[in-house]
């Protein structure tokens, strides 16, 4: 597949293998057993450039593409999708709507340090009660003088706990529906604002999932981000950019479980000879292959759109979709080719079979990428 990269991927590959190798991959058994946010892992990450990938040199960036945002997150990923979710919600999620969206005095102090890795940030849209629909939004925002007051609650926020940029979309009128909703930025330490339970998760445990409080919370009209109203859209934008990430994070997941199984089988006898020479077995991990490829060349294609600057909505969620399910259906098949062992904590698939569950929920669930995917079939 490399053969569809230029030689810069190629390198930028490379080096991202090395970097996960050396620093990601040794740590992140412990990271997951700790359950909570490998903050380290972001500063690990900002050592290299990554918080920063995408955005531009001049603020602070590595100016990067959507295909190198692509590449990192399937290597990170098959090390660890909470390593790989953690960057992928600053950079893909926040930063790039951030950057996008924002204007030069809020790229100034917003985009630059937390490109250069100085400030964690987070996406903040999922609420107890709107989520896949987010038109019935209830976080408020009412303008007084000056300042923007925020009244509400988000949930499942990932960084969330840590984060000191905190990308937030409250409605300005909740009976304009989708039509109020607007986009602010809250800062970490502003009166009012405070972190609620942190979730007990079923996998991705190196990585945060946070309820965000706001009660009362006092802005200034300078943290609005885009025109009031648009916050749907400027959602919807932002999500395409981090299922491209979450595309990847399956690809990589898969990746990391397919190699698992094949070494395994060449080394585990059975009936006198490896399993890896039982065509039950051998089956199984063509299938495996076949649909890892698959799944890179879906968010490959969804990549290339995107930097080309065409429209990739439908394309980012066929790749999210398919990589998804890839991933489940990989991890779940590599445990079983180890048999009792890949059930336990020593190895890393039942921590892969955990993880890859995640993808198929957030960042828009399989049946709203399904949604997202009919309706431009038949538009
Ligand atoms: C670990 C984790 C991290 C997260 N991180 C973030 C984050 O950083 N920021 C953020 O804003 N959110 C985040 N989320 C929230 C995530 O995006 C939502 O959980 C997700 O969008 C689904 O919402 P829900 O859980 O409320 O399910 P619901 O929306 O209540 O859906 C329940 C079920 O109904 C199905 N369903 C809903 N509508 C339809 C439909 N029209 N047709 C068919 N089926 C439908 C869903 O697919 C699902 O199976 C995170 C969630 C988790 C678990």
């Amino acid at each position: 597949m490399d053969v569809l990269l230029t030689e810069e991927e190629r390198m930028f590959q490379r080096q991202m293998r090395d970097f996960v190798k050396a620093e990601i991959e040794p740590c992140v058994a412990e990271w997951d057993r700790r359950n909570e946010l490998a903050f380290e892992a972001f500063e690990k990450m900002a050592s290299v450039g990554l918080t920063g990938l995408t955005v531009p040199e001049e603020y602070g960036g590595q100016g990067g593409s959507l295909m190198d945002a692509y590449l990192a997150s399937v290597e990170l990923a098959r090390a660890s999708i909470s390593v790989a979710s953690i960057i992928g919600t600053h950079t893909g999620l926040a930063l790039g709507g951030l950057y996008r969206y924002g204007n030069e005095e809020q790229r100034r102090r917003f985009v630059v340090p937390a490109a250069k890795g100085e400030k964690l940030c987070s996406y903040a849209l999922t609420e107890r009660e709107a989520s896949s629909d987010i038109s019935r939004m209830s976080t408020t925002a009412r303008k007084d003088g000056d300042e923007w007051v925020i009244n509400g609650a988000k949930c499942f926020i990932s960084n969330g706990d840590r984060a000191d940029i905190i990308l937030v979309f409250a409605t300005v009128d909740k009976q304009l529906g989708n039509k109020g909703i607007t986009v602010f930025v809250v800062e970490k330490g502003t009166p009012g604002f405070s972190v609620g339970k942190v979730e007990d998760k079923l996998g991705i445990r190196a990585e945060s999932a946070a309820e965000l409080m706001f009660d009362d919370v006092r802005i200034p009209v300078e943290n609005q981000i885009g025109e009031v109203g648009k916050g749907m859209r400027i959602a919807l934008s932002i999500l395409d950019e981090g299922r491209l990430d979450v595309s990847g994070q399956g690809v990589g997941l898969a990746s990391a479980a397919l190699d698992a199984a094949i070494a395994y089988s060449k080394e585990r006898q059975q009936f006198g000879q490896p399993i890896c020479e039982f065509q039950g077995i051998q089956w199984m991990m063509v299938d495996m292959a076949n649909q890892i490829d698959a799944a890179w060349l879906l968010g490959y294609r969804a990549a290339r759109l995107a930097d080309q600057g065409q429209r990739f909505s439908k394309e980012v969620a066929q790749a999210k979709l398919f990589a998804a399910n890839t991933a489940m259906d990989v991890t779940r098949k590599a445990l079983q080719i180890h048999g009792g062992y890949g059930y336990m904590k020593e190895l890393p698939l039942e921590r892969y079979y955990r993880d890859a569950k995640i993808l198929e929920i957030y960042e828009g669930t399989s049946e709203i990428q399904r949604l997202v995917i009919s309706r431009a079939l038949l538009s």
